[in-house]
């Protein structure tokens, strides 16, 4: 039996955030599945400059594959609208990372921060006697059991983790975007990432070309299975077609993203959820990196001062669900508003926003004009855009 102070199920970036925030004070031990951290990617990799300023974190320049400078909407008949500055930071896109590289690198942080990493060691389940919790796992073939005082949920989508402590983690297929993506070689493209909207291209969803390094690319795309007539492969391979990419596969990537907002819930006695388990992935772009990242920080923090405490019950670890929407709360409650509205969006209505947005000149709208326009088409949607203004 290992006894430590908190246990983090998942190497991915909330587990490793948390743990290598928890480690320089207490006794901290990551469970990870995976022989390889990172491997293998699901993930488009796109995300913003300054998660690693926010989170005080030196970027190694391994971690990155390619610096973006901008972003591009593309509407169903082909228009173009590029977003610079301040709108592509709100995006918060900003690099393209290697996310095997990154992963990995933020687990060696953590492992120097002091935490001990058991990879290839599968999570089975937990149990809570006298406010203590016993944890029983497999590392390649043998059972190995931890007792621990928190147990922070990092496991990503459907944590079983979060079920085994009563928390309801189903993602709901109606609110699961299912993805797949090619990286591919032979793709020229500049230093701008392209999303591609329309409902023959990617029914609520879109479609991505995001550049890395040389002349790599990741070639994706996200849908909404319960509104497509077709398996995100097949729309994937006809957007492939439509742009002409006559780059070669050399790696193929699918994985589904909860684009249903945040779980009601996210603590419990002696256990925090974090990152995907916790579907904390913004509705409309799908990135999650970022709110990983701060929710395994916050996690990691909250763990630290209940072991500091001696105190774990669900009431004494409340403060990490307050922290976490302090700091983006608000960003996934309206992006979720936001993804409901798009959702309705009829190919006309993508192509109307995109000369809109261009005769405007996009530096000069802010997103209050953005809900004014699509009021004055669907008048239907001001009730939806009551909040945005309020
Ligand atoms: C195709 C695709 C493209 C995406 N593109 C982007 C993007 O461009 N930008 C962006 O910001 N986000 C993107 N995302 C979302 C992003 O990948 C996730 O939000 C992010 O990885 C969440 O991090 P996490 O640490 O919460 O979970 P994960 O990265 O999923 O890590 C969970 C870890 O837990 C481990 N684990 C699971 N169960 C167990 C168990 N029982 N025992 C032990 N270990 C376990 C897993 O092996 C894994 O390592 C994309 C997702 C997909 C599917």
């Amino acid at each position: 039996m290992r006894e430590c102070d908190i246990l983090v199920v998942g190497a991915g970036p909330a587990g490793s955030m948390a743990a290598s925030t928890a480690a320089p004070h207490c006794d901290v031990v990551v469970v990870e599945k995976r022989a390889h951290i990172g491997v293998p990617k699901q993930c488009a990799e796109a995300t913003s400059e300054s998660i690693f300023k926010k989170l005080g974190i030196q970027t190694d320049s391994k971690w990155i594959s390619r610096k973006i400078e901008f972003a591009r909407l593309i509407s169903p008949s082909g228009i173009k609208v590029n977003l610079k500055d301040e709108r592509i930071k709100q995006l918060k896109f900003g690099y393209i990372l290697d996310r095997k590289k990154f992963d990995k690198g933020l687990a060696e942080r953590a492992a120097r921060a002091g935490a001990d990493m058991y990879l290839r060691t599968v999570y089975l389940g937990a149990q809570r006697e006298n406010n203590a919790i016993t944890v029983k796992a497999r590392q390649f073939d043998t059972d190995i059991t931890f007792k621990t005082k928190v147990v922070i949920a990092a496991d990503g989508l459907m944590s079983k983790v979060a079920k085994d402590f009563g928390i309801n983690s189903v993602t709901n297929i109606r609110h699961l975007e299912s993805c797949c993506q090619y990286e591919m070689t032979g793709i020229e493209q500049e230093s701008c990432i392209e999303l591609y909207f329309g409902n023959e291209i990617a029914p609520k969803g879109y479609a991505w070309v995001f550049p890395k390094e040389n002349d790599t690319a990741n070639v994706g795309i996200g849908i909404l299975p319960t509104e497509a007539e077709h398996p995100a492969k097949y729309y994937l391979d006809k957007f492939v077609t439509r742009l002409n990419l006559s780059g070669k596969i050399v790696e193929v990537n699918a994985g589904g993203v909860p684009v249903s907002g945040p779980l009601k819930q996210t603590y419990g006695d002696n256990v925090l959820i974090a990152g995907d388990a916790a579907h904390m992935a913004n509705p409309v772009s799908g990135g999650g990196i970022h709110t990983a990242m701060l929710s395994g920080k916050f996690a990691g923090d909250t763990a630290v001062k209940a072991v500091q405490n001696e105190e774990y019950t669900k009431k004494n670890l409340k403060e990490y669900e307050k922290l976490w929407k302090a700091e983006f709360g608000r960003e996934l409650d309206l992006s979720l508003k936001g993804r409901l509205i798009l959702e309705e969006f009829t190919d006309e209505d993508f192509d109307a926003t995109a000369q809109w947005m261009n005769e405007k000149g996009v530096g000069q709208l802010g997103s209050l004009d953005l809900v004014k326009f699509a009021v004055k088409r669907h008048p239907k949607f001001a009730l939806k855009f009551a909040s945005f203004i309020s």
